[in-house]
């Protein structure tokens, strides 16, 4: 008989799981993927969308499109997962497997900031895509980029985010009436490369941005337009652009999985605590940063070792713990940081420069995706 697999979420890490278990397992495995939504959508695309780069329509990847042989895409919404009897209940029915891995990303909690769910956040599709809409008509005063806990996704994307604001701003001639600030509970923008932070300070200083690390938004009162922080301070804004605090998703608190807000892994296996059970990327806790990236590489990690079980024969890779990030300069402008966590006493971050060069780098990272697991 062969393998039941059930994947838990469509997003970087499940997509690239699946397309592997589907090009090297064939008819040795029946793998069922389950998500909610209708679409997959990058991470970076909604700074895309925010900044009116790309309409909401061009950016969303339908899952419709993926097609792969022994694969199953189910779109459900998954309510209870039971580990140790490898069972998922969803709204559409129950789910048994001989193997269970967790990809369920991780989600937004407004509620841990009071007054958030009043103003603009850019870390959700509907958050970014409404932004859209309010960026034009924002021409002078206070910009603030806030975020509201760490972690959180793609730790240079705040940096990114006020760094394409103010060429916006600068398109539009009103950037000498703006002021912007940035507001993030980490010690440097990019904490694991000294260069990318330094470059990226640098770039602040240049644009006149103002930074404010190791500090984070705790409440929003829309109504006087004020944002306070952990330190009792409090700044007034015209326009904020908020990160909000990241949580697991309910579902996988209620089964009891999550422990200190994540799901424990061994991170170099990405096994849980329970037999026969992984979790992959922004929902298991590996010290690696949240980033599709990281998702990715998990993801492969977790496919050779299915692979190698399923088959009887060999043992799994190891996650590798590294990948590589684009970072948005503006001006068109790409960098990159190459980040390993597992490779040394401490995690270290190799830093290129932006350029032209890397913008296309970038383009061809998503086009890749996009054809591997879309077909588009
Ligand atoms: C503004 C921004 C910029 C970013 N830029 C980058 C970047 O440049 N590079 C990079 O590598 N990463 C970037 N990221 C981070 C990246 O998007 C995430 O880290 C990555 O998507 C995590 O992959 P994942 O597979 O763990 O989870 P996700 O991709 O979030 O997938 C989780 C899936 O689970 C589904 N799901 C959740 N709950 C349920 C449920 N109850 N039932 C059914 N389905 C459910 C969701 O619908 C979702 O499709 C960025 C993120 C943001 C917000």
């Amino acid at each position: 008989m062969s393998a039941r697999i059930l994947v838990l979420g469509a997003g970087f890490g499940g997509l690239e799981l699946s397309t592997i278990l589907s090009e090297s397992l064939g008819d040795k495995a029946q793998v069922t993927i389950i998500d909610k939504s209708d679409a997959f959508i990058f991470g970076y695309s909604k700074l895309d969308v925010m900044f009116g780069r790309a309409p909401l329509d061009a950016v969303r990847l339908p899952y419709a499109k993926f097609a792969k042989p022994g694969v199953r895409l189910k779109r459900e919404t998954i309510t209870a997962i039971d580990p140790a009897a490898r069972r998922v209940t969803t709204d559409a029915g129950v789910h048994d497997c001989d193997y269970l891995v967790i990809a369920l990303g991780a989600d937004y909690d407004m509620a841990a900031t009071p007054g958030l769910e009043n103003a603009n956040e850019f870390y959700s599709v509907a958050g970014a895509n409404a932004l859209r809409a309010i960026l034009p008509t924002f021409v002078k005063g206070h910009a603030l980029v806030g975020v509201c806990g760490a972690p959180y996704k793609c730790p240079p994307a705040p940096s990114e985010c006020a760094l394409l604001l103010h060429d916006l701003l600068t398109s539009k001639g009103v950037r000498s009436q703006c002021e912007i600030t940035l507001v993030l509970p980490l010690p440097s923008p990019v904490p694991p490369s000294p260069d990318t932070s330094k470059a990226l300070i640098a770039a602040f200083t240049e644009r006149d941005i103002r930074f404010m690390p190791n500090r984070r938004v705790t409440g929003v009162d829309a109504s006087r337009r004020v944002a306070t922080l952990d330190d009792g301070g409090e700044l007034p804004y015209e326009l904020f652009l908020g990160v909000p605090k990241h949580r697991a998703p309910a579902v996988v608190v209620d089964s009891g999985m999550a422990e200190a807000a994540w799901i424990p892994v061994n991170p170099r296996t990405l096994e849980t605590k329970y037999a026969c059970v992984y979790a992959i990327g922004d929902i298991a806790n590996t010290g690696t940063p949240k980033a599709g990236v990281f998702a990715e590489a998990a993801a492969q990690a977790v496919a050779s070792s299915l692979i190698a079980r399923v088959r009887g024969e060999g043992e799994g890779t190891l996650y590798s713990g590294a990948g590589s990030c684009y970072i948005e300069f503006g001006g068109e402008r790409v960098g990159r940081v190459d980040v390993n966590f597992f490779s040394g006493p401490k995690p270290t971050g190799a830093y290129h420069e932006p350029s032209l060069a890397l913008r296309a780098d970038k383009d061809r990272f998503g086009a890749a995706r996009r054809a591997r697991w879309f077909g588009l």
